[in-house]
């Protein structure tokens, strides 16, 4: 009966699939009715999609009963629209539904009456921006010759101007797993479908770029959710997108000079480990160069083996939400698409890097010139010069500039620099204009955190606080 269903939906249009109600039992004790469709089943587990486009995942042994209940009836912009504004309330979040996409800003605060006009222009832009990613991924599927269709639920992306509230919202969606959400400055959640980003990193909207292609992918038929995607193909397409900011002009055919240079100086993570295993890729500490080398390897796929690429996409699609794939089969299909061992991909590779050498080289130096040190944190975006003076002790000195990212407010900041050693330079930037850069004049980072032992230190790190400049005490959220 399960496999019946689960055929049906897939060889008939899921807007005709019929959908089922389901008596479940948690582990309290405690009875509850669900309805949706089934979109992946596993030994002990099932996968339920509901008509909002999220997925709840059910052990099989908390469904007393089932039974076939009408239409499987995707949920409305507009209705999708007024379930999010009841949870984030009407007065601290704001909307922009332009079918398929609904776009909310959750706020910190009131917003004065330029506030208001800014978030409308902002919200205007953030649209404009899902249109142009929309745009520029249908681009590629039609030029690779991959079948996509339009988005059966609304596309939502959900821009949280409190850094603690989007980290807050990500713990609530990952249920506290995967990467700490201190680290994390946008995600699309294959649970509830949706694209959640701080506000902190919509200065260029390049955060956002990667994750809305995991939405598209997601939406647009190109891939099922849960399905055993190797997360190389997945990351290396999302970062194929990246490095043109809020243009959205280049795609995966472009050499992205940042991640050419990184994947140039890996030393850990090779493209056999890739290909086995997700492991290095979604651990904290080997992800960045597996995600260099996602981006190599998919790069050299899609630009040199187009019919590579078709063949090795169209086998991950015969793959079955919640199935598994071993790491042998991994490597097996990928030989078989591409008809050649990994080793000599890799050598081609870096045949090619060398090619480029120049190219690369000039435009990653350009992008991070060096010795300046750039991060954006709590609507702050702080570029700095540090060096550690050996005629002072070993102290760090430090200049540069902040600039207030929000264009809905003025801001309150801290900057503080903090060596290893405990010692800091602290600037206090009180009413930083929306949009505004302030300098951070030369410091040395002779104050002492509680308790540090002082002295030399090696290493760095700049953190950034902020407050909204003047928010009326009632609206401040937690
Ligand atoms: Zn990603």
């Amino acid at each position: 009966m399960l496999l019946w269903l689960l055929i049906v939906c897939m060889t008939v249009s899921p807007a005709f699939c019929r959908a089922d109600e389901f008596d479940v039992i948690d582990s309290r004790g405690v009875k509850a009715t669900l309805s949706g469709r089934i979109h992946g089943t596993a030994d002990n587990v099932l996968a339920i999609m509901q008509e909002d486009g999220a997925l709840m995942l059910v052990p099989s042994a908390a469904i007393l009963k089932r039974r076939q209940k009408e239409e499987f009836q995707p949920v409305s912009c507009t209705e999708m629209k007024s379930r999010l504004e009841k949870k984030y309330t009407p007065e601290l979040s704001r909307w922009s539904v332009q079918d398929p996409y609904v776009v909310g800003l959750v706020l910190m605060g009131p917003l004065d009456k330029k506030g208001e006009t800014q978030a409308n222009l902002f919200l205007t832009k953030a649209v404009r921006f899902m249109q142009s990613v929309d745009e520029v991924f249908m681009r590629f599927a039609k030029d690779m010759g991959i079948a996509a269709q339009n988005s059966e639920f609304p596309l939502v992306m959900l821009i949280f101007e409190s850094d603690a509230e989007f980290e807050a919202h990500a713990n609530e969606v990952t249920g506290g797993r995967g990467l700490s959400a201190g680290n994390v400055s946008g995600f699309y959640s294959l649970i509830d479908n949706t694209l959640s980003i701080r506000m902190t990193e919509c200065d260029t909207f390049e955060v956002p770029l990667h994750e809305a292609i995991h939405q598209q992918v997601y939406n647009r038929g190109v891939m099922k959710r849960f399905t055993p995607i190797p997360a190389w193909f997945n990351e290396g397409l999302a970062t194929g997108f990246e490095g043109s900011g809020d243009k959205v002009s280049t795609g995966p055919n472009a050499l992205h000079t940042r991640y050419a240079l990184a994947a140039a100086r890996t030393q850990q993570v090779s493209w056999r480990n890739l290909i086995e295993s997700d492991e290095a890729i979604t651990g904290d500490i080997l992800a960045g160069e597996a995600y260099a080398l996602a981006w190599g390897l998919h790069w050299l796929v899609v630009t040199r083996h187009k019919d590579g690429y078709v063949k090795y996409l169209a086998k991950l699609r015969t793959r079955d939400p919640l199935s598994t794939v071993t790491p042998e089969q991994r490597v097996a299909d990928f030989q078989e698409a591409f008809g050649v061992p990994v080793q000599s991909l890799e050598q081609e590779f870096v045949k090619l890097l060398r090619a480029n050498e120049r190219k690369i080289m000039q435009q990653g130096e350009n992008r991070f010139p060096v010795g300046i040190l750039m991060t954006s944190q709590s609507l702050g975006y702080v570029k700095l010069q540090a060096a550690t003076r050996a005629d002072m002790g070993g102290l760090v000195h430090a200049k540069g500039e902040l600039r207030n990212v929000s264009p809905l407010r003025e801001m309150n900041f801290r900057v503080r620099v903090v060596t290893d050693a405990g010692t800091y330079a602290e600037w206090i930037l009180p009413n930083v204009g929306s949009r505004k850069t302030v300098p951070l004049p030369g410091k040395l980072t002779d104050q002492l955190l509680p308790n540090a032992r002082g002295g030399a230190g090696r290493t760095f790190t700049v953190k950034i606080d902020s407050t909204a400049a003047e928010v009326p005490a009632a609206g401040i959220r937690r």
